[in-house]
Protein backbone atom coordinates (compact mmCIF):
# COMPACT_ATOMS: atom_id res chain seq x y z
CA UNK A 1 0.00 0.00 0.00
CA UNK A 2 0.93 3.52 -0.51
CA UNK A 3 2.39 5.31 2.61
CA UNK A 4 0.24 7.60 4.22
CA UNK A 5 0.56 10.75 7.16
CA UNK A 6 -0.29 7.72 9.80
CA UNK A 7 2.49 5.73 8.71
CA UNK A 8 4.93 8.64 9.32
CA UNK A 9 3.23 9.09 12.41
CA UNK A 10 3.03 5.69 13.72
CA UNK A 11 7.12 5.89 12.49
CA UNK A 12 7.94 8.88 14.36
CA UNK A 13 9.08 10.81 10.81
CA UNK A 14 6.42 13.12 11.69
CA UNK A 15 6.56 14.08 15.69
CA UNK A 16 3.43 13.43 16.61
CA UNK A 17 2.17 13.91 20.94
CA UNK A 18 0.82 10.26 21.37
CA UNK A 19 -2.14 10.18 23.93
CA UNK A 20 -1.07 6.35 24.55
CA UNK A 21 1.51 3.99 22.64
CA UNK A 22 2.29 0.20 22.83
CA UNK A 23 3.98 -1.91 20.64
CA UNK A 24 0.99 -2.19 18.24
CA UNK A 25 -0.82 0.77 18.02
CA UNK A 26 -0.69 4.60 18.83
CA UNK A 27 -3.21 6.73 19.73
CA UNK A 28 -3.09 10.73 18.59
CA UNK A 29 -5.80 13.93 18.84
CA UNK A 30 -7.13 14.09 16.00
CA UNK A 31 -6.29 17.68 13.64
CA UNK A 32 -10.12 18.42 13.02
CA UNK A 33 -11.98 16.96 16.24
CA UNK A 34 -15.88 16.65 15.93
CA UNK A 35 -16.19 15.95 19.87
CA UNK A 36 -14.35 17.34 22.96
CA UNK A 37 -12.48 13.80 22.49
CA UNK A 38 -11.33 12.95 19.43
CA UNK A 39 -8.87 10.62 19.43
CA UNK A 40 -7.41 8.38 16.70
CA UNK A 41 -6.34 5.16 17.66
CA UNK A 42 -3.20 3.57 14.77
CA UNK A 43 -2.09 0.34 14.33
CA UNK A 44 1.27 0.44 13.86
CA UNK A 45 0.34 -2.17 10.90
CA UNK A 46 -0.63 -0.56 7.70
CA UNK A 47 -3.81 -1.89 6.85
CA UNK A 48 -5.95 0.57 4.11
CA UNK A 49 -8.91 -0.35 5.62
CA UNK A 50 -10.99 -2.96 7.94
CA UNK A 51 -12.32 -4.35 5.02
CA UNK A 52 -8.88 -5.45 3.83
CA UNK A 53 -7.69 -7.36 7.37
CA UNK A 54 -7.96 -10.79 7.62
CA UNK A 55 -7.80 -13.74 9.50
CA UNK A 56 -4.07 -13.22 10.40
CA UNK A 57 -5.07 -9.57 11.81
CA UNK A 58 -7.50 -11.01 14.53
CA UNK A 59 -5.16 -10.58 17.53
CA UNK A 60 -4.63 -6.94 16.23
CA UNK A 61 -8.22 -6.05 16.14
CA UNK A 62 -8.87 -7.53 19.56
CA UNK A 63 -5.62 -5.72 20.53
CA UNK A 64 -7.01 -2.51 19.29
CA UNK A 65 -10.63 -2.90 21.35
CA UNK A 66 -9.03 -3.01 24.49
CA UNK A 67 -6.66 -0.14 23.71
CA UNK A 68 -9.79 1.92 23.25
CA UNK A 69 -10.77 0.58 26.41
CA UNK A 70 -7.55 1.72 28.32
CA UNK A 71 -7.38 5.11 26.44
CA UNK A 72 -11.09 5.62 27.43
CA UNK A 73 -10.86 5.24 31.03
CA UNK A 74 -7.02 7.09 30.61
CA UNK A 75 -9.10 9.99 29.67
CA UNK A 76 -12.22 9.37 31.72
CA UNK A 77 -14.69 8.94 29.07
CA UNK A 78 -15.03 5.24 29.19
CA UNK A 79 -19.03 5.67 30.39
CA UNK A 80 -19.15 7.06 27.42
CA UNK A 81 -17.97 7.45 23.95
CA UNK A 82 -18.54 6.55 20.25
CA UNK A 83 -15.73 4.40 18.04
CA UNK A 84 -16.10 5.19 14.60
CA UNK A 85 -14.38 3.39 11.79
CA UNK A 86 -14.64 4.87 8.22
CA UNK A 87 -14.23 2.05 5.87
CA UNK A 88 -13.44 3.10 2.37
CA UNK A 89 -14.38 6.52 0.56
CA UNK A 90 -17.72 5.00 -0.04
CA UNK A 91 -17.97 5.45 4.37
CA UNK A 92 -15.94 8.68 4.42
CA UNK A 93 -12.46 7.20 4.88
CA UNK A 94 -9.92 9.72 3.68
CA UNK A 95 -6.43 8.48 5.53
CA UNK A 96 -6.27 4.93 3.71
CA UNK A 97 -4.02 3.33 6.93
CA UNK A 98 -7.20 1.48 9.45
CA UNK A 99 -8.14 4.06 12.65
CA UNK A 100 -10.40 3.94 15.17
CA UNK A 101 -12.03 7.19 16.16
CA UNK A 102 -13.17 7.69 19.58
CA UNK A 103 -15.45 10.62 20.07
CA UNK A 104 -16.42 11.92 23.65
CA UNK A 105 -17.71 14.78 25.57
CA UNK A 106 -20.78 15.60 23.56
CA UNK A 107 -24.18 14.55 22.83
CA UNK A 108 -24.66 11.61 20.26
CA UNK A 109 -28.41 11.70 19.45
CA UNK A 110 -29.13 12.73 16.00
CA UNK A 111 -30.39 16.29 16.76
CA UNK A 112 -26.99 17.13 18.37
CA UNK A 113 -25.02 16.16 15.64
CA UNK A 114 -27.04 17.87 13.70
CA UNK A 115 -25.89 20.95 15.31
CA UNK A 116 -22.15 20.07 14.82
CA UNK A 117 -19.60 20.01 17.58
CA UNK A 118 -21.35 22.92 19.58
CA UNK A 119 -24.82 20.95 19.56
P1 LIG B 1 -11.13 9.24 8.09
O1 LIG B 1 -12.03 10.22 7.39
O2 LIG B 1 -11.87 8.20 8.87
O3 LIG B 1 -10.09 8.67 7.16
O4 LIG B 1 -10.40 10.08 9.22
C1 LIG B 1 -9.18 10.71 9.04
C2 LIG B 1 -9.03 11.64 10.20
O5 LIG B 1 -7.67 11.97 10.32
C3 LIG B 1 -9.80 12.96 10.06
O6 LIG B 1 -10.69 13.09 11.16
C4 LIG B 1 -8.70 14.01 10.07
O7 LIG B 1 -9.09 15.18 10.75
C5 LIG B 1 -7.57 13.29 10.77
N1 LIG B 1 -6.23 13.71 10.44
C6 LIG B 1 -5.67 13.87 9.22
N2 LIG B 1 -4.38 14.23 9.32
C7 LIG B 1 -4.11 14.28 10.65
C8 LIG B 1 -2.94 14.59 11.39
N3 LIG B 1 -1.79 14.94 10.82
N4 LIG B 1 -3.02 14.56 12.75
C9 LIG B 1 -4.16 14.22 13.35
N5 LIG B 1 -5.30 13.91 12.70
C10 LIG B 1 -5.28 13.96 11.37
Amino acid sequence: MEDTIFGKITRGDIPTEFVYEDEHCVAINDIHPMAPVHVLVIPRKPIPKLADATDEDQALLGHLMLAVGKITRQLGVSEGFRLVVNNGEGGGQTVFHLHLHILAGRDFDEASLARGIQG
